[in-house]
């Protein structure tokens, strides 16, 4: 009898504690929630046609703007990651194993591995033909502008130099970068994968007071403001996480995240 108890004692606990045991075997993928997302950005045909889409329409508002006057030149704001620089592998790799940031980013944008988003050069060099003004405004930190400029100079972009790249400093919210270049140049098109790329007020709201700005910008969209696919970072994830305090532990933080989820009753 009191053998029979230990042996249901023992299956009750390992029973118990099963979910826990597939989770971790589970958990030999870092991350894993974004596997799905990497695979799109790196496979999916519909990834490439988004960001020819993208560059197309990009063309097609600059070919109606060459015929309009302008009492200032003219210029393009255009970031860097995930609109001209395809950091696919490196977030692919985020996704098997934990990456050291930002020395491992700092290590892949010298490696020199990174391809250019599909479309970004021939369009990047159609408005450099044309006159335009290009200026490279990304949130990378300062402290890689060096490696940054090398990897535009590599990757063979016009205007890639130091007085067109304009690094974060302390303008998270890009803005302040923005406001600037208005001051001297008309800006025609701002070009971006994400929210952030357009408007500064993106940076901390909340996922409905993101919303309702693009709601309320409806009318810029494939024309003044040309967006590009990324299903792995920017500011929407952070929204995610807006007014939460606590900081949450791996599982709260996959729970937090699935109660966002709007689902059938
Ligand atoms: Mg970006």
């Amino acid at each position: 009898m009191k053998k029979y108890l230990i042996f249901c004692v023992i299956a009750v606990f390992l029973l118990s504690t099963f979910p826990k045991y597939k989770l971790a075997a589970e958990d030999g993928l870092n991350e894993k929630e974004y596997l799905m997302a990497a695979l799109w950005q790196q496979t999916s045909s519909e990834y490439r046609a988004l960001c020819y889409q993208a560059f197309n329409v990009a063309r097609d508002r600059i070919h109606m703007d060459i015929i309009k006057e302008w009492p200032k030149p003219r210029a393009v704001i255009i970031d860097l990651d995930e609109t001209v620089i395809f950091n696919a592998k490196y977030n692919a790799t985020g996704v098997i194993r934990e990456q050291e940031y930002p020395k491992e980013f700092y290590e892949w944008i010298a490696s020199g591995d990174a391809t250019p988003i599909p479309g970004a050069v021939e369009f990047l060099e159609f408005i450099d033909e044309e006159g335009y003004t290009i200026f490279y405004v990304t949130n990378r930190r300062d402290e890689c502008t060096d490696i940054t400029l090398q990897q535009i100079l590599d990757l063979e972009l016009p205007q890639a130099n130091r007085e067109h790249l304009l690094m974060r400093g302390t303008d998270h919210t890009k803005q302040g970068r923005r406001d600037k270049v208005n001051e001297d140049y008309a800006v025609i098109l701002y070009i971006g994968d994400n929210c952030v790329d357009f408007l500064g007020d993106y940076y901390s709201g909340s996922i409905e007071e993101r919303k309702n700005l693009t709601d309320s910008v409806q009318a810029e969209w494939g024309r003044k403001f040309i967006i590009l696919p990324n299903p792995m970072h920017g500011s929407w994830k952070k929204a995610l996480y807006h007014g939460v305090v606590e900081r949450l532990s791996g599982e709260e933080s996959l729970k937090h995240k699935a109660s966002l989820l709007e689902v059938i009753e």
